[in-house]
């Protein structure tokens, strides 16, 4: 992009950290929501900052293709960055993470005019709810399954964990499922330990499979057995992905976005993550919003990459012939 362009583009995004004033008052609690929920708080602020210094930690960023492992090549199958012409329509995915704690930040997701996924972590005060509205809004709805990292923190309530037998670790998988309602699929909050271990990962997807639920790795683990493991069940899943507010500023989160509307056009689609921070959601608003008729990219619902058909979507499926 030329200069005069990034001057532009900076001037016109300046207004975008500033949340919007109904998004102040919401979290101030003047809605009329009477669901239960905690306010935002320097604490909670600064766990989430925590939880994706975790969930990141094991990310190459940007423009570095996703990470091979030599001796496995099924992974270089889900992974590798087609070299087939570039289609039509790229499309954007984007999922927002960490979803739960505050209603008003979800129901700001839910109102947004293009689709979103919601990653909701389970028993958040908003989470079921949200859930609820979502589904009928036509959002995509996620479980955001919290899974054992290597750091040692919590990953919080319905946490899954190395040390659960085969037993325990169903039960409490089992349960978190059921706690969310109208869930179409999952990805993991951290996990950097956990989706590096095959057989919790069998696990996981043979549940997921039972449901007909798909599966995005967050790769908070570049070792991740996950895409494998959702192979063998058959599980639609997927792991490219690009976060789009590592930094919460406006400038930082068009570079973010400029990288996804780049991998889109490469490979087809691309998916963007982002977290509920005002500023997040200011950007998805103001800015996301033009995507399609500023940069030609379309803005499509995650499980439509599964269905989509274009020869560079190249989703898990059971019948997709991929090496085992
Ligand atoms: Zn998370």
């Amino acid at each position: 992009m030329r200069p005069a362009r990034i001057l532009l583009l900076a001037s016109l995004l300046a207004g975008c950290d500033t949340p919007e004033p109904s998004l102040q008052r919401d979290e101030a609690g003047a809605g009329n929501a009477p669901a239960p929920r905690l306010a935002a708080t320097p604490e909670r602020d600064r766990q989430r900052v925590e939880w994706i210094r975790l969930e990141h930690a094991g990310w190459r960023q940007v423009e570095a293709p996703a990470p091979v492992i030599s001796d496995t090549p099924a992974i270089a199958d889900i992974s590798a960055t087609p070299s087939e012409p570039i289609p039509a329509a790229p499309a954007l995915a984007i999922i927002i993470d960490d979803v739960g704690h505050g209603y008003a930040a979800g129901r700001h997701l839910i109102d947004l005019p293009f689709p979103v996924a919601l990653a909701i972590l389970p028993y958040t005060p908003a989470g079921p709810r949200l859930a609820a509205e979502a589904a009928s809004a036509g959002k995509t709805v996620m479980l955001h399954l919290p899974m054992e990292n290597l750091a040692g923190s919590s990953p919080g309530p319905g946490g899954l964990y190395a040390h659960m037998d085969e037993q325990e670790f169903m039960r409490t998988l089992e349960e978190t499922l059921d706690s969310l309602p109208s869930v179409q699929g999952v990805n993991n909050h951290m996990g950097s330990r956990l989706t590096a271990l095959r057989p919790q990962m069998d696990w996981v997807m043979a549940e997921l499979a039972e449901r007909g639920l798909f599966f995005i790795d967050s790769r908070t683990q570049a070792a991740t057995q996950a895409a494998f493991a959702a192979q063998a069940q058959g599980v639609p899943s997927l792991s490219r992905d690009v976060f789009l507010d590592n930094t919460r500023n406006a400038q930082a989160m068009e570079a973010a976005l400029q990288v996804a509307l780049g991998r889109a056009r490469r490979q087809g689609f691309a998916v963007l993550i982002g977290h509920p921070y005002p500023e997040t959601l200011a950007f998805l608003a103001s800015r996301v919003a033009q995507v399609p008729e500023r940069d030609g990219v379309q803005l499509v619902s995650l499980e439509s990459l599964f269905t989509r058909q274009s020869p560079l979507v190249q989703p898990v499926l059971p019948q997709a012939g991929l090496q085992r």
